[in-house]
């Protein structure tokens, strides 16, 4: 009936609203590909020179100036610099300071928030409220980053740029959590020592972006669900022109000769980039790194045995849910909040992490099954499970 595939249901008060499939898909099948409604590289990755259009995250960088930068090797020289998915025209340059490629700028997206949040020229820049906004919060997020202030001032954008503000709203209005709840999130995402500074946040916001039609957002409450709804929803984004590279050379038809001598020369690239190169004086990051808010992607709860996995396969924001085992109509789509290493663990320790991060109890297959295990972390010897409270 759905030529999507799929269809957002209401399940029940307590969980909210699910993704639920209503064909089968196979594992390895596309179950749907979304754009963000809003995304953007972290602070610190633009500050360490990450380059990366600011609109979809593209790569802006040729692998080599990439390779080059992370490992300090200037004179490296890139074999098959066909592999290289970044072309150099496809470089708008710089407004404001922010960098774009050019199939962005004509973008009607682009224009969405742009014209709202240009601070002008580098001359006015250092001293714009959004500026200084972005120095805040990046006082208050060290790498790595898991989210980033900027989400915020280009949701207010977008409203404030919409034709129908309130419309707007709502397609962002992606969660509502008792106050307290909120107050949670927000601080556990600001960190307990930048509570007291959420209100700088705040005014900076008010300063630079404010008008009538946000001011419910730009309220102290408001703001701290905005906070929080950052905080659970953002998606991670994260874009390499190096990963791209080494993906195509991997399906160049060569000689076994010459895929031995790549082979080795990739992996001895690898290594520099982790142990010697520069990756450590840069923040120990390789990627152009993000993150996003994806109206579609934010509906699929969590299950701990998760039949679906997010991907970025198009090496820029665009996000590509993809089945990791087959799935029959009518079964939930799930992803996991939770990384790999993570979700081999415990049950308990899956549950205090959920807590602390999500507020939710998680009862996925997995967790009922495992619901008679004893409470033990076992050799979790992690530095996350070795606060003293238990369930
Ligand atoms: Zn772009
Ligand atoms: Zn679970």
């Amino acid at each position: 009936m759905d030529a999507k595939g799929f269809e957002v249901r209401f399940i029940s008060e307590l969980k909210g609203r699910g993704v639920f499939a209503n064909k089968s898909f196979k594992s390895g099948d596309t179950i749907f590909e979304e754009l963000p409604v809003v995304c953007c590289q972290f602070s610190w990755n633009i500050a360490y020179k990450y380059a990366a259009c600011n609109f979809c995250m593209r790569p802006l960088e040729t692998t080599q100036d990439n390779v080059r930068r992370l490992s300090g090797q200037k004179a490296l020289v890139l074999p098959y610099p066909e592999c290289c998915p970044t072309d150099s025209s496809s470089h708008a340059g710089q407004t404001d300071g922010l960098e774009y490629c050019l199939e962005s700028v004509p973008d009607a997206a682009w224009r969405q928030f742009h014209q709202t949040l240009c601070v002008g020229t580098e001359a006015d820049c250092q001293s714009h409220p959004l500026q200084r906004l972005d120095e805040a919060w990046r006082q208050m997020h060290f790498p790595p980053e898991t989210a980033s202030v900027m989400l915020i001032a280009q949701m207010i954008a977008t409203v404030r740029q919409a034709e129908d503000p309130e419309a707007a709203i709502n397609i962002l209005s992606f969660c509502h959590r008792s106050r307290s709840e909120e107050q949670q999130l927000a601080h556990k995402l600001l960190g307990d020592q930048f509570t007291s500074q959420v209100d700088l946040l705040r005014q900076l916001l008010i300063e630079a972006l404010y008008a009538d039609c946000v001011q419910q957002w730009l309220t102290p409450d408001g703001f701290v669900s905005l906070l929080a709804l950052v905080g659970t929803n953002a998606q991670g984004v994260g874009t390499s022109p190096l990963s791209m590279w080494v993906s195509r050379v991997a399906a160049l038809p060569l000689c076994p000769e010459d895929r031995a001598n790549i082979d080795t020369f990739i992996d001895g690239l690898y290594d520099t980039l982790h142990e010697e190169g520069g990756v450590a004086e840069v923040g120990q990051f390789l990627n152009n790194e993000g993150a996003g808010l994806y109206a579609l992607q934010s509906r699929c709860n969590h299950s701990c045995r998760p039949n679906v996995e997010v991907t970025f396969p198009h090496n820029s924001s665009r996000l590509v849910v993809v089945a990791t085992q087959d799935i029959l109509p009518g079964e939930e789509v799930c992803i996991s909040y939770l990384d790999e290493c993570v979700l081999a663990r415990s049950r308990h320790s899956r549950h205090r992490l959920l807590r602390e991060n999500y507020l939710f109890v998680c009862t996925c297959p997995k967790c009922e099954l495992e619901a008679g295990d004893p409470d033990e972390t076992s050799e979790e010897s992690d530095n996350d499970s070795n606060s003293s409270e238990q369930d």
